[in-house]
């Protein structure tokens, strides 16, 4: 049985030595330590007649190794990406904390160690059992696995869950569909089931949502940041002078910024060279995480110039009580027009720099405007300047990013051999979530089942839709089918408007909450969701 251990010392002897990045995960998982222990008194509180079963666990962070060219690591103290390395400090902790018995791999040499091939016997293919209950890894990480395990990796494959920061949907992972159907990637079609993606934020309900956390604060933290806030003082979202080169457009923004506020900044650069940044920025150069965490206590203000996407930042800043200012894209970027998402497995429409907190938190946190609009954006300035109990009690810590939110997520929404079985069940085979959660709904036209749900506050639930691929779906929701199709469509089932046709999904590994077509209106399985936590539902655990 898996108990929790708060003792991180054997933890920290996992992740070893010799690369900054394996540095900065240890740093922050030593700060969060007596985090991560709170939250497991609670969740083994409340789960106490629960039994879990201590998994072997295998952590192999392809990105950090040599193999895949780690361009990652050199670039953890110069301003470079930090983001993935947060989230996988958090998941090691998380999955350690449950009681696991987890080995962490940065290396093909270490992958191969632990899988059971000794080094040097090339790719050598593994037969047997696998040593391990379940392997953490990442898309570079599966590619250096199926060249070691061969064709046995087909075997193991429900074993594997991907920690995939944009999400992969399910048009693109079926590789048969994503190649006759324009969906093919350099990433996906491993024809995995879509909730073995492991996201880093609530993109598509098609994968799990993994998360990261942001600090806690206690109740004398949280006076001690309302007393000290500073009205005027803002701080800019970016380590990295490239997202600062300042663009004719961005340097008149600042200014207008600064007519208001003092800017302060966290931009990387070197002793000789000073950042490219306007003189009125006070740059911090780039700083450890604790002390950014005391800079956002005292700042009122976060803003962001549309780079970074999606990071973990904007949510650390607000749950120090700052405002997040953030540009909307209009039109939204995604894979099908804009470059940094070519490529990537989805077609996810990302309508601000940081959509998340633009949709699940927003006003008066979050504040998403068009930079484009002058007038706007002085305008947003001012009402922000007009705020004063900004930081209210309720500091608007996203629950979702709490250490027990994710401890949570991981024991009860990872897909065990159960949930992965839907691809081939049958309607006998119990549902989870339990069935009485269901909500079905019809989509616009034009409306994918991710937004067909939200738009009733409800989420969308993958592992329904076999229960309601089947044409009397279709008459409990009004429709009159002239005819019945059976297809492979990631858009099934739906009612098609232009033929009246009715049309069933053949392949259940397409069941897809993204996705939309203007000449379809989709069938979608929604449910309800707790507060502060879509994983689960309202009556399930
Ligand atoms: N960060 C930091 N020092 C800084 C600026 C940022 O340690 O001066 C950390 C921050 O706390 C966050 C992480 O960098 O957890 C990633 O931040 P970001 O949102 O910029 O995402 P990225 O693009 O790095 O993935």
């Amino acid at each position: 049985e898996a108990v929790f251990q708060s003792d991180i010392g054997a933890l920290l002897e996992q992740v070893g030595t010799g690369k900054e990045s394996l540095s900065f995960m240890k740093r922050r998982i030593r700060r969060l330590a007596a985090q991560w222990a709170s939250a497991a008194r609670r969740l083994d509180e409340k789960l106490r007649s629960h039994w879990r079963d201590q998994k072997k666990i295998l952590v192999h962070i392809g990105f950090l190794t040599e193999e895949s060219g780690d361009v990652f690591s050199p670039k953890v103290l110069k301003g470079g990406p930090l983001g993935e390395m947060v989230q996988w400090a958090d998941i090691v902790t998380a999955l350690h904390v449950l009681g696991h018995n987890v080995k962490i791999s940065v290396s093909l040499k270490e992958l191969h160690g632990f899988l059971g091939v000794p080094p040097g016997r090339g790719s050598c293919p593994l037969t047997g059992a696998l040593p391990f209950d379940l392997i953490y890894t990442d898309y570079h990480g599966l590619q250096q696995m199926k060249q070691h395990m061969g064709l046995s990796l087909r075997k193991h494959k429900c074993h594997i869950r991907v920690i995939d920061t944009f999400g992969t949907e399910p048009a693109y992972n079926h590789e048969e569909y994503a190649t006759l159907h324009g969906y093919r990637t350099n990433w996906g079609y491993w024809n995995l089931h879509g909730q073995q993606y492991m996201t880093m934020f609530p993109h598509t309900p098609d994968n799990s949502f993994m998360g990261f956390v942001a600090e806690e604060l206690n109740e004398t933290e949280r006076l001690y940041i309302q007393r000290n806030k500073v009205n005027n003082m803002a701080v800019v979202y970016g380590k990295d002078a490239s997202m600062w080169k300042v663009s004719k457009d961005k340097e008149k923004f600042l200014a207008v910024l600064n007519r208001y506020m003092e800017i302060h900044g966290t931009v990387y650069y070197e002793a000789q060279r000073p950042p490219e940044v306007p003189a009125f920025v006070k740059n911090h150069g780039l700083l450890p995480q604790q002390e950014l965490q005391q800079l956002l206590r005292k700042a009122k203000l976060f803003i962001g110039f549309g780079f970074p996407y999606e990071g973990p930042a904007p949510l650390e800043a607000i749950a120090n009580g700052c405002i997040f200012l953030q540009p909307k894209f209009n039109p939204a970027r995604s894979s099908l027009n804009h470059e940094f998402f070519r490529g990537k497995p989805t077609s996810r429409k990302v309508s601000s720099q940081h959509p998340y907190a633009e949709q699940y938190i927003g006003k008066p946190h979050v504040i998403t405007i068009d930079y484009n609009n002058s007038e706007e954006f002085d305008a947003a300035i001012r009402e922000i300047m007009k705020i004063n109990d900004f930081c209210s009690p309720e500091v608007p810590f996203p629950p979702v990013n709490s250490s027990e939110a994710l401890l949570e997520r991981l024991f009860i929404r990872q897909p065990d051999s159960r949930v992965l079985s839907w691809a081939s069940s049958s309607m006998s085979f119990p549902a989870w979530p339990p069935l009485a959660a269901l909500r079905l709904l019809t989509s616009l036209q034009g409306q994918s089942c991710v937004e067909a749900c939200q738009s009733k506050g409800l989420i969308c639930e993958p592992a329904f839709y076999r229960f309601i691929n089947i044409k009397e779906a279709f008459s409990a929701l009004g429709f009159q089918c002239e005819g019945v199709e059976s297809e492979m469509n990631h858009l099934f089932p739906a009612f098609s408007t232009e033929h009246g046709e009715c049309c069933l999904q053949v392949d259940p590994l397409l069941f897809s909450c993204a996705g939309s077509s203007a000449k379809h209106q989709r069938l979608c399985p929604c449910r309800d969701h707790r507060e502060g936590q879509v994983a689960l539902c309202k009556e399930c655990l």
